[in-house]
């Protein structure tokens, strides 16, 4: 058994440049019933800094948590160290027309300008899930629509600690759980690299067992 935690953003106060995810969707039918229309991310993910800073950490969070974006030096780190579950991909940079950056660096209101001259920053793609036993978890899923299938999760114990299910042979050293979202786990020996190395705002919070 290893414990395992989920990744969160650390820095909400401008330390770090913050992004925003400005694309790329693929627009999905609207359903008949609920009249909802889902949007699923494809690749490349594109991003448009916002103002606050301009020093880019080792994570940067473009949409919540559900999408994490990272240095070069964690894309080495974590492909040197063999870990499993993951892909990189290209990351793009949108900037608005009207934005010029300033010829006094001073005057100007910090954040990151484009073009980017920076180290590439790589889209953490995690290729691994498991199952959650809802129950063990001390949640239930309700279901929104019979059309569409959505649905909506009920969580009962917010401290009670995440029991996943089905086959756990396959070695994931980072996955995500079908029942909760584009949310990202590493067990234990990802905690103590990102430790190591000092990567900056990320948090791992520990959520359940493996
Ligand atoms: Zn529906």
């Amino acid at each position: 058994m290893t414990r395992f935690y989920d990744f969160v953003r650390q820095d909400y106060g401008d330390v770090y440049a913050d992004a925003l995810m400005c694309g790329t969707y693929e627009q999905l039918p609207r359903c008949a019933n609920c009249q909802l229309a889902c949007r699923r991310r494809i690749p490349p993910l594109i991003i448009e800094w916002d103002d606050g800073s301009n020093v880019i950490g080792d994570f940067t969070w473009p949409a919540g948590l559900e999408e994490i974006v990272v240095s070069d030096r964690v894309k080495t780190c974590f492909q040197s160290n063999g870990l499993v579950g993951i892909e990189f991909e290209p990351v793009e940079m949108f900037q608005k027309p009207n934005l010029k950056k300033p010829t006094k660096e001073s005057r100007a209101k910090r954040r990151v300008w484009l073009p980017y001259n920076g180290p590439p920053l790589w889209s953490l793609v995690v290729t691994s899930s498991f199952h959650l036993d809802l129950v063990k978890s001390k949640r239930s899923v309700v279901n929104e629509c019979q059309r569409c299938g959505r649905e909506r999760m009920i969580v009962h114990d917010r401290a009670a600690p995440l029991v996943l299910t089905g086959d756990l042979s396959q070695r994931a050293d980072l996955f995500r759980i079908r029942e909760m979202g584009k949310l990202v786990f590493g067990v234990e020996s990802v905690r103590q690299i990102i430790e190591e190395n000092r990567f900056t705002n990320v948090q791992m919070k520990e959520r359940g067992r493996l």
